[in-house]
């Protein structure tokens, strides 16, 4: 049995702080792990900003609702689920993805949670668990799935080095430079074929 572990941001959906920064038009949310290397105090900046803008769980769901899927994403979700079990592994949270989930289809998504208190304001974030991309795979492995998963970007290497094969979609040209032992491509027809490839199953597009 072979289940297909894919990364959210940057590979199905646009990277969601950034595009919640366009949209509200808070340039300080742009901020990334690559400015801010301390998560723990990137999200803490981030959550100051929120309630400074009055920013609440609802607002802010309101906001992420007008994103869309990347192009073709809603197609090669379908197409995989038709041959695979697909599990979503993300460091994003269940309250921002929720809306672009639904225009997924709801496919299984483990990633982490955020907490808000009873007027809605977001209070504090929960990381699943340490090194989570790497662990689900790890437990796929140890009830004898076969997995192959797909990233873009650092934060996906370890998903992949210990998946059966990883792929990278989307990455960019220092993450491909650096990590030459995966196939990387840039089109979903592309990574199609890359899943057929790696799959011990006779697969067709
Ligand atoms: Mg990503």
């Amino acid at each position: 049995m072979e289940i297909a572990c894919l990364d959210l941001e940057g590979v199905l959906v646009p990277e969601i702080w950034i595009a919640f920064a366009e949209k509200t038009g808070i340039e300080e949310l742009k901020k990334t792990t690559r400015d801010e290397p301390d998560y723990d105090v990137l999200m803490n900046y981030r959550l100051d900003i929120l309630r400074r803008e009055g920013l609440g769980l609802n607002e802010i769901q309101e906001v992420i609702a007008t994103l869309k899927p990347l192009d073709g994403a809603i197609d090669f979700v379908d197409w995989l689920r038709e041959r695979f079990q697909v599990v979503i592994l993300s460091d994003t949270f269940y309250e921002f993805a929720s809306p672009l989930m639904a225009q997924l289809g709801y496919p299984t998504l483990l990633c982490h949670r955020l907490e808000t208190d009873a007027q809605g304001q977001v209070t504090n974030y929960r990381l699943r668990q340490a090194n989570p991309k790497r662990q689900a795979i790890v437990a796929f492995k140890s009830i004898y799935y076969r997995t192959i998963a797909a990233g873009d970007s650092y934060n996906d290497t370890a998903m992949l080095a210990e998946a059966d094969a990883g792929i990278l979609f989307h990455a960019p040209q220092n993450v491909i430079a650096e990590f030459p032992q995966f196939p990387a491509v840039q089109r979903f027809a592309e990574l199609k074929q890359e899943f057929i490839n790696a799959s011990n199953r006779s697969l067709s597009l």
